[in-house]
């Protein structure tokens, strides 16, 4: 398989595991880069259909935000998003863009996020929260972003969502459904007292190792989940009985 028939194959399959786990829908959108070409695949923008991509159906992007392939279908109008982050880190090899809920309920409360969970600890030193109430549609508000993302794993735009900053899709799969989990709990702990936030000095000295690791075997999870997805359970049956 060439490198673009893999990354296409790998978004189109990430695009439908996010959805099928609410973490992508009518708004969002993920990309993988090649950095050998300069090309990135990206899926469709605002409601398009994310539950039934498929590899032909996405963009391809160049670093200047030139259209290669993709007219006709769904712009993912926030591909500054990408462009910007791609440009800078050759080493970040997928992107994500979600309106993922828990997540983004830290941004609607504009704090940087903190993990209450140990499964979290990649995200000790926290996640920033980028301060401009704005979609990020233009080179300038892109490049904004990445200043906040820099080096690290993710980021959160205030009032609106997240970006993730992934080595390839598998570990932007594993460590956005880390930062989406890992939100949840702090939002359901809230109830029952002040919570208990992880420091720096709780993560652990290997995690890029174990990173890589529990990436491919949650993709294996999520990959075989998604294949026997009902897309469109059967309803009526008990109102028309
Ligand atoms: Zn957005």
């Amino acid at each position: 398989m060439t490198m673009e028939a893999e990354l296409r194959e790998k978004i189109a399959t990430l695009t439908r595991i996010f959805a099928m786990r609410g973490l992508l829908g009518i708004h969002g959108h993920i990309s993988a880069f090649d950095a050998e070409t300069g090309r990135i695949y990206m899926c469709p923008g605002f409601a398009w259909d994310k539950a039934t991509t498929q590899p032909g159906d996405l963009f391809v992007f160049d670093l200047k935000g030139n259209i290669l392939e993709g007219q006709g279908r769904r712009v993912p109008i926030e591909w500054p998003i990408h462009t910007a982050i791609h440009s800078r880190r050759p080493e970040v090899g997928a992107i994500g863009h979600l309106h993922s809920p828990y997540a983004t309920a830290f941004a609607a409360v504009n704090q940087e996020f903190r993990p209450v969970l140990l499964q979290g600890s990649m995200f000790a030193n926290g996640v920033p929260i980028f301060p401009e109430r704005h979609l990020i549609t233009t080179p300038d508000l892109g490049e904004r972003v990445a200043d906040v993302v820099g080096g690290g794993r993710a980021a959160l735009l205030r009032n609106h969502g997240t970006v993730i900053a992934a080595s390839n899709p598998e570990e932007l799969l594993f460590v956005s459904m880390i930062l989406e989990d890992t939100a949840r709990a702090a939002v359901e702990a809230a109830a029952l007292g002040q919570l208990d936030f992880l420091e720096p000095e709780d993560m652990p000295a290997n995690e890029g190792a174990r990173l890589a690791d529990r990436a491919q075997a949650a993709w294996k999870y999520f990959a075989t989940l998604e294949a026997r997805w009902d897309r469109q359970p059967p309803i009526g049956s008990v109102a028309l009985g």
